[in-house]
């Protein structure tokens, strides 16, 4: 497949104009018009009251071309609303509190400033950015990196410490699920991989301690020129493991300030939030040292990248797809009740990356026996984010810049691809769904931190260590396409980032918010193979298609959320998803809708294969809004929708929804929670932590 370089074609002149509009007229009064100014500075006057508040006082209407933040005097302050202070910087947050509200002040602004487009054909060539160059391609034609343990010109290769295969219940040498024929489909791959778990003389898979032994090596031996890797312990599991990633970059040190000086994007690669799924993980082994040493390291001289290759260590010691309390932590990632998707929030949040990708694998014989007598085919299933209020030039970045060019990949190599698609666990649903519209995956939920956000899945539930050579190079072909796609696009996505941050936080107070969307019901043509003559086999089946979602629900967005103060677990949460949250220093009135309950009962959590394992019942309520005036008191809190992450917080706070924090009982009654509907003026606290 022909991996374009040129600039962004779907930008159309047209479609951005329009959008260009709808994100200002948001901002500007109806009876005005006229250019905007692309950069706009606002005064900014701190207060020197004691305690720490300052005052963040926007008059309503006041969004003419010079809103001002009228605070007491000195001293006077100027910040530029960049693109920068219109996406949420935790970071910074939770480091500087003096400067988090000054960035609090321009992001509350800047939701009223012009919104700048990335650009597209037909922009004078010198205020247009320049297309990426071609990246340095090591070897033509293929995209799969070498075998490990092959020392190259200038490599050193340390050979790990050979351990004792350890036993695993994970890969208990089962009997293979399905005849020769079938087996013949899937031949070995031209590569063959080494990592400690695919020695051919192993019967279980990487353990986690090899896993950090094998991190560690690749730090130390990396540095080779301006390469920096290191070890990031981003968490612990239940049980105590360490949850560990590695960082390479070129930057000048591998600090996160750092990185943001530097500039380039980071991406973020995970594997095996699945216990019970191998291959990502094995891959991410083969990928880290590649870009450590091999031959994915001159991708470093454009991003960033963040490797954890397990995310879920007690699921893999016992092959188990959920962690040790028994929870999916794939549907765990907006809720973040386990450590486990905690410390895969809190990496998201710090190293703010462009790119999620989320490496699986899937069942492969089981109830696709069961139902169709028939053999998943595919060797790939893809799929991005797919949930309401996904900004539409993602969609299409995640379709034109990566999927596309990623079934060129998979195809060059002879590995077949589809969408994502799974079925239920009930013997008698022989509906076929792709992956759902629930914010609570790690597919959605990242997405809807403005990243394209991609899901890998192999063929391999089930199949223990049948094909494992040939399900890694699977996931080693697609996330060498995706680093592939993010270097050579980086410029343009992080211009569709900071466009679609800003057109976002410009909706604050206006139109419609969609608060649950469904997938929409089709049939469609899906080939399978025959169990005994391993033969393509085409079914007509029912299909819930995720790309074409279906409003179920929408309201009046609002201009924020309050909280009450005994909602802390979910100011917690959201501050880790990255949510900006502040906290009321004085008490105040906001003109609100209240959540008005007319029907209420529990059930369960749901998601396209049957219920969510480890989530317990949750609360379906019914509510209506109801306009009123509140009285709010010091230390509740405020939750503005004119920031780039404005969506996520209505994923998690609109409470008649199954991922909601309400019904999930994150936030214990309704009358704790209301919806903002004029942009307040209210007294906040310094920091937001
Ligand atoms: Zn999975």
């Amino acid at each position: 497949m022909e991996r374009g370089l040129q600039a962004p074609d779907w930008f159309s002149p047209v479609t951005a104009q329009v959008a260009v509009r709808a994100a200002t007229d948001a901002c500007l009064p109806r009876r005005q018009g006229g250019v905007r100014p692309l950069r706009r500075t606002f005064d900014v006057a701190a207060t020197d009251t004691p305690a720490k508040a300052r005052a963040v006082n926007i008059a309503p209407g006041s969004t003419g071309s010079q809103a001002r933040h009228t605070m007491t005097q000195r001293p006077t302050l100027f910040v530029s609303a960049t693109s920068r202070a219109a996406q949420p910087t935790p970071l910074m947050a939770r480091r500087t509190p003096w400067r988090s509200s000054l960035a609090l002040v321009a992001l509350l602004l800047s939701a009223c400033a012009s919104t700048p487009l990335p650009p597209w054909p037909g922009t004078p060539p010198a205020a247009q950015a320049r297309a990426p160059e071609a990246l340095p391609r090591v070897q033509r034609g293929t995209v799969v990196p070498a075998p490990l343990g092959q020392a190259r010109d200038g490599v050193v290769v340390t050979p790990l410490p050979s351990s004792p295969p350890a036993p695993a219940a994970a890969d208990t040498a089962a009997a293979a699920p399905y005849g020769p024929a079938v087996a013949a489909r899937f031949a070995a791959p031209p590569t063959s991989y080494h990592t400690p778990g695919l020695a051919a003389e192993r019967s279980s898979f990487t353990t986690n301690a090899e896993l950090g032994a094998w991190l560690r090596d690749v730090a130390g031996t990396a540095p080779r020129g301006a390469t920096l890797a290191r070890v990031l312990s981003l968490g612990a599991s239940q049980h105590g493991e360490p949850i560990e990633g590695l960082l390479l970059t070129r930057a000048k040190d591998t600090d996160i300030a750092s990185l943001e000086a530097n500039g380039r994007s980071t991406v973020v690669l995970i594997g095996q939030q699945h216990g019970d799924e191998p291959a990502g993980s094995e891959a991410l082994l083969v990928i880290a040292r590649e870009l450590a040493q091999g031959l994915l390291e001159p991708l470093l001289d454009r991003i960033n990248v963040v490797v954890i290759p397990r995310a879920n260590p007690d699921g893999a010691a016992r092959g188990t797809r959920t962690t040790a309390n028994g929870v999916d932590m794939n549907r765990d990632h907006l809720l973040l009740n386990t450590p486990e998707a905690q410390a895969l929030a809190r990496a998201v949040r710090d190293y703010r990356p462009i790119l999620v990708l989320d490496a699986h694998e899937f069942t492969v014989v089981g109830r696709y026996l069961q139902k169709f007598n028939a053999i998943q085919r595919y060797d790939a299933l893809l799929q991005y984010t797919t949930t309401a209020n996904y900004p539409e030039f993602l969609t299409k970045a995640s379709e034109e810049w990566y999927h596309q060019p990623m079934l060129g990949a998979l195809q060059s190599q002879g590995l077949s691809s589809e969408w994502y698609y799974t079925t239920s666990t009930r013997p008698d649903d022989r509906r076929i769904s792709m992956g759902g519209a629930q914010p609570d995956t790690g597919r959605n939920v990242n997405g809807l931190k403005n990243a394209v956000s991609l899901l890998v899945e192999t063929r391999g539930v089930g199949l223990g260590r049948m094909h494992i050579q040939r399900r890694v190079h699977t996931q080693v072909t697609a996330i060498t396409s995706a680093l592939r796609s993010t270097a050579e696009r980086a410029t343009h996505l992080e211009q569709v980032r900071s466009f679609v941050a800003r057109d976002i936080a410009s909706k604050a107070c206006n139109g419609q918010v969609v608060v649950e969307a469904q997938a929409t019901p089709m049939q469609r043509e899906l080939t399978m193979l025959d169990p005994e003559t391993g033969a393509d086999r085409t079914l007509k089946v029912d299909w819930n298609s995720s790309l074409a979602l279906r409003t179920v629900k929408s309201r009046a967005r609002p201009c924020g959320y309050w909280l009450a103060p005994s909602a802390t677990t979910a100011v917690e949460r959201l501050q880790l998803l990255g949510v900006q949250v502040l906290r009321i220093a004085e008490p105040g009135a906001l003109l609100a809708d209240t959540y008005n309950e007319t029907a209420r009962d529990t059930t369960e959590r749901a998601d396209v294969r049957g219920t969510v394992a480890g989530g317990a019942s949750i609360i379906r309520s019914q509510v209506t809004p109801v306009r009123r005036a509140i009285d709010v008191p010091a230390g509740s809190f405020y939750v503005p929708l004119n920031q780039g992450l404005a969506n996520l917080a209505v994923a998690a706070l609109e409470p008649d929804t199954q991922s909601s924090y309400f019904a999930n009982r994150l936030i214990d009654d309704l009358a704790s929670t209301a919806r903002v509907m004029k942009v307040p003026s209210l007294v906040f606290e310094d920091t937001d932590e």
